[in-house]
């Protein structure tokens, strides 16, 4: 099969389009021809080896994979060929601790797909059965594969972890991201005020458009315009994902007993924070790490409804995966960023 492959970590040239093995499938695994595939920040640190990412080598990324069941291993009963799915972007062993609370994202067994093995930057990518669910006959593929680190992320952040509530102010970072986009709508069809930020005058028409009431320049004293719009008060909530470029202005734009939720830092991993802001104000800090199982079968809800819709900003060929990567790396997208293999 054709996949986009790095035999050494390093920078864009790192990634070369070219012919593989077929993925095997194992007894309890499926194989799945992939249809479309989500690029993802960590394909890229996966690539470069940074942020403290070490895939086996070499190594095919892709964390958010979506396609039809191609074949199954001899313990799979429950998939037939054919069957549109969702690969989740990891798998769980669904007995540790974690599995057993319903936090299957933070399973002690978990390898990530694309990161730790094989993702879905390929023709086929053989996976769990257990990592897999099932696509709305009307959700495209290239909808869906944009769903998991969108919507999922989302979800996690804002319903799961900070439990958003009707009627909040939620601040969200970078609305031109795929998860600031998809924040954007879910918060606002919780019946939450969002104030967003964007890189770009174009980003910030475009989240205007998806339903922010307010959006300000993420490079700006953003802390500063958001405690003017809410009459001094501060966020009730804010979605964080960039870290230390905005980290500190971001616990400036909190209430008292405001809660700050992050599940990324495409910055970087250290940021200073003002401690005599977390217990004077009593914040909370929130961890969100991707989407459980149970955030994906939400998402797929709420998608197949027509409640909220992912927005792509472009597609690329499968042999054209490095430029995707680039072209994500040099924040030019709004929305998400989807490799579709050629016929
Ligand atoms: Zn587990």
């Amino acid at each position: 099969m054709k996949a986009a492959v790095f035999h050494r970590r390093g920078g864009p040239e790192a990634l070369v389009y070219e012919d593989v093995a077929d993925p095997e499938p194992g007894p309890d695994e499926v194989l799945v021809r992939v249809r479309a595939c989500g690029v993802n920040h960590m394909d890229i640190y996966v690539r470069e080896g940074s942020h403290g990412m070490k895939a086996p080598l070499p190594h095919i990324g892709g964390l958010e994979s979506v396609g039809e069941v191609a074949a199954t291993g001899s313990a799979v009963a429950d998939w037939e060929i054919g069957a549109r799915v969702l690969v989740l972007s990891f798998t769980a062993d669904g007995t540790c601790e974690s599995c057993r609370s319903g936090r299957d994202n933070l399973c002690a067994a978990r390898q990530i797909i694309g990161v730790n093995r094989d993702g879905g930057f390929a023709e086929y990518v053989a996976v769990p059965g257990s990592a897999l669910l099932r696509i709305p006959d009307h959700i495209p593929f290239v909808d869906a594969a944009a769903l998991q680190g969108s919507f999922g992320t989302a979800w996690h952040m804002l319903v799961d972890r900070a439990r958003l509530q009707p009627g909040e102010t939620v601040l969200v970072l970078a609305a031109g991201s795929g998860v600031g986009s998809a924040a954007v709508q879910l918060a606002r069809h919780l019946g939450c005020t969002v104030i967003a930020t964007a890189g770009s005058e174009e980003k910030r028409t475009l989240a205007l458009a998806l339903g922010a009431q307010h959006v300000l320049p993420t490079a700006g004293h953003f802390d500063r315009e958001v405690l003017r719009l809410t009459g001094g008060r501060g966020a009730d909530v804010v979605a964080e994902h960039i870290g230390p470029d905005t980290w500190t202005k971001s616990v400036a734009s909190l209430r008292i007993g405001g809660r700050l939720v992050t599940c990324g830092g495409s910055s970087g991993r250290m940021a200073a924070t003002d401690l005599w802001s977390v217990f004077w104000k009593e914040l909370t800090v929130l961890g969100s790490m991707g989407v459980t199982r149970a955030d994906m079968v939400h998402v797929l809800g709420l998608v197949g409804d027509g409640a909220v819709s992912p927005v792509i900003d472009r597609t690329f060929p499968l042999s054209a995966t490095r430029e995707a990567q680039v072209y994500l790396a040099e924040r030019r997208a709004f929305g998400k960023v989807v490799i579709v293999p050629e016929e």
